[in-house]
C-alpha cells in the first residue's frame, strides 16, 4: 500500500521554519482506520493458516478496531464476533454508527458489563469464548500483538528517511511500536498519547529494542475519547486551512500537540516532521451525536 505524504502549510510552521507532512494512512479506506488494517494484515494470514473460521475481538461502542475487524473479517470470509463493553448498549446498538456499521458487515455482538469486560485478557475468559465459538481466532482489544506490530512496520517506506521526526497517535502502542522498529537510528519517533496516565511506555517496550522514541502525554484533553470545544474548533480550523479531516480521539490531539510543540520551540529550525494520519474518521458521526446532546460545537465533515 503506497500512501501519500501531504505537505502542510501553516503560518506557524513557516515562522518557525519547520516542515510538516501528513502521511495519509486515512486514505487507505474511507471508513476503516488505516493502522487497524495494518494491524490485522498478518493476523488474518495467521488465522487462515490455523484454519480458523471466526474472529473474536473486544472494543467499546466507538471502537475503530471493532469497525475494522468487522470489515476485514467479511472481506476475508470470516465470521466476526465483537465483545462490546457496556450491557446498556444491548437493544440500542442500531443507533450507534460504529456498531451499526460492524453489524452490517456481519459482526455478531456480545454485550458485557464493564466488570466482565475487564477480564478480556484473562485466559479463562478467552477459553470460555473459544469454547462457545469454535474454530475462532482471538484478537486482543485494539488489535495489538506481535503480528500487529509487524504489520505496522510497513507504515514507513524507504522514502521517509528524509524526515527527522516521525509522529503518531498512541492508544495501545502497537502502531508506534511498528514505526519505532522500522525507523532509522537517526530519526526520532514521538507518540502522542490519547490516554491519560503514564503506563503506555512499558507496553511499547515489550515490542521494541531501540530508544529513539518518546511519549508526549499532556495532549489527551482530559483522557481517552474526551473532547473540549477548543479541540473541536482546532479540528475544524485545520480542515479549513489544509483540507485534512482529523478525528477527535487520536489524530486531532496529535496534530494539536505537534503544533503546540512547534510554537514552544521544541523542534530546531529546519526540522522535517512527518505525522502519521492513522484514520479514525468513522468515529466522527458517533462523536457528533454525543456533542449534540451536550450542546457542544460539532465537527465539520
Ligand atoms: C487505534 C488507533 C490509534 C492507536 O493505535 P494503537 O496501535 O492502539 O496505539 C491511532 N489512531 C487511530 C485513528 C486509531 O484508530
Amino acid at each position: 500500500m503506497k500512501v501519500l505524504n501531504q505537505p502542510v502549510q501553516l503560518p506557524i510552521l513557516s515562522e518557525k521554519r519547520i516542515s510538516l507532512h501528513i502521511k495519509r494512512e486515512d486514505q487507505i479506506h474511507p471508513f476503516v482506520s488505516g493502522n487497524k488494517f495494518r494491524k490485522l494484515k498478518y493476523n488474518i494470514i495467521e488465522a487462515k493458516r490455523v484454519k480458523a473460521t471466526k474472529l473474536i475481538t473486544f472494543g467499546g461502542a466507538f471502537s475503530n478496531h471493532i469497525a475494522a475487524t468487522a470489515y476485514a473479517g467479511k472481506e476475508n470470509g470470516f465470521k466476526t464476533i465483537g465483545v462490546i463493553r457496556g450491557e446498556e448498549l444491548k437493544g440500542k446498538w442500531q443507533i450507534n454508527p460504529t456498531l451499526a456499521f460492524a453489524n452490517k458487515q456481519g459482526m455478531e455482538f456480545m454485550f458485557v458489563s464493564r466488570e466482565v469486560y475487564k477480564q478480556k485478557q484473562l485466559p479463562q475468559f478467552i477459553a470460555s469464548l473459544t469454547n462457545e465459538f469454535n474454530n475462532s481466532y482471538v484478537l486482543p482489544e485494539g488489535g495489538t500483538n506481535d503480528l500487529a506490530v509487524k504489520g505496522c512496520e510497513e507504515i514507513l517506506t524507504p522514502e521517509d528517511s528524509e524526515f527527522n521526526v516521525i509522529c503518531c497517535a498512541v492508544g495501545t502502542g502497537g502502531t508506534i511500536a511498528g514505526i519505532i522498529n522500522s525507523a532509522n537510528e537517526n530519526q526520532s519517533v514521538i507518540g502522542f498519547s490519547a490516554l491519560k496516565g503514564g503506563f503506555l511506555s512499558q507496553d511499547i517496550c515489550k515490542f521494541v529494542h531501540s530508544k529513539n522514541w518518546k511519549i508526549q502525554d499532556i495532549y489527551h484533553f482530559g483522557g481517552y475519547a474526551k473532547v473540549t470545544s477548543e479541540l473541536i474548533h482546532f479540528i475544524n480550523k485545520i480542515k479549513e486551512q489544509t483540507n485534512v479531516q482529523l478525528d477527535p480521539i487520536y489524530t486531532g490531539k496529535m496534530i494539536y500537540g505537534i503544533l503546540d510543540l512547534v510554537r514552544r520551540d521544541y523542534f530546531m529550525p529546519g526540522t522535517k516532521i512527518v505525522a502519521v494520519h492513522t484514520g479514525g474518521l468513522q468515529g466522527i458521526e458517533g462523536m457528533n451525536d454525543l456533542l449534540k446532546k451536550r450542546k457542544l460545537p460539532l465537527i465539520n465533515e
